[in-house]
């Protein structure tokens, strides 16, 4: 009966949650800047991740694979943590990328740090209480960014490595998640045109639903190329959250891919509201 109870729990995330969020973000960008995919720092950042968020009772998964690159072959590192509770249910994956963007010495607090911190939260809440329902994946990416320019074999190389397990294991994906600048101190979330309608509403209402308000959520005729689309790619429900407005001033933008991407910039109260934006859209859709 208690079990019951406790699967039948809706998903919260706290203060705390957001606090212990940034603590991982700055932790990430201290200790693992820069993280570029396929080096040895970028290692580095997912030995910290999987080792940090294990001792806060996380399950994590590596899956390390070889990807072809404009350099030649390199070696990166997915890591994962599933919540199954009906093996024949189809998933729900939340994901963020934790490399930083190369050769640009970008320390990737908010372009990266930020969400990796948000999922680690995520895992750490989900570790003690579960989930109500349905099957969760957190997925944190390597090799989000690319080297020179989006192509083949240049960036989106863990979520397409990702998406491919799915496909390869047989496992359906009911809606895929990817969280991208979400701790910008001065946060306005975006959902871009190549995302799938229907998880769109399902962030406006959860949006409503977390009292953060139904605008909190705004849908832009944009497109954007981010880990998602490897997801939509595969025939998949696929929404990207994202914050494109990083910068001095609006519309700037000169924050991103470079150094200015520091800690200071990204928020606790930011990291709260997006945080409880996912709880409540996993609310919806487990
Ligand atoms: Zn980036």
């Amino acid at each position: 009966m208690l079990q019951a109870l406790i699967l039948a729990a809706s998903i919260a995330f706290t203060e705390a949650d957001a606090n212990f969020a940034w603590e991982c973000a700055s932790n990430l960008v201290e200790r693992c800047t820069p993280r570029d995919a396929g080096t040895v720092r970028g290692k580095l950042a997912a030995n910290w991740i999987l080792d940090t968020a294990t001792i806060h009772g996380a399950d994590i998964r590596r899956d390390v694979f070889r990807a072809m690159t404009p350099l030649g072959e390199r070696t990166m590192t997915n890591l994962y943590c599933e919540f199954e509770s009906d093996p024949k249910a189809d998933w729900v994956v939340v994901m963020s990328h934790f490399d930083t963007k190369p050769h640009t010495g970008c320390p990737g607090a908010n372009d990266g740090a930020s969400t990796t911190g948000l999922l680690m939260a995520l895992a750490r809440i989900l570790s003690c209480s579960g989930i109500p329902k349905g099957n969760l994946m957190l997925l944190w990416t390597d090799g989000e960014e690319c080297m020179y320019g989006y192509g083949p074999n240049d960036g989106f190389w863990g979520s397409n490595r990702a998406a491919e397990m799915f496909v390869r294991k047989g496992r359906n994906v009911r809606a895929a998640i990817c969280l991208d600048m979400l701790g910008d101190r001065d946060l306005k979330v975006t959902v871009p045109a190549n995302s799938d309608d229907t998880l769109a509403r399902i962030a406006v209402h959860a949006a409503r639903r977390a009292g953060l308000g139904a605008r909190f959520v705004t849908r832009i005729r944009e497109d954007m190329k981010d880990d998602h689309v490897a997801f939509a790619m595969r025939g998949w429900k696929a929404i990207d959250l994202i914050d494109f407005d990083y910068g001095s001033s609006p519309g700037r933008n000169d924050w991103w891919h470079t150094s200015s991407d520091t800690i200071d910039k990204v928020s606790v109260d930011s990291l709260l509201k997006s945080g409880r934006l996912v709880a409540e859209m996993l609310n919806l859709v487990l």
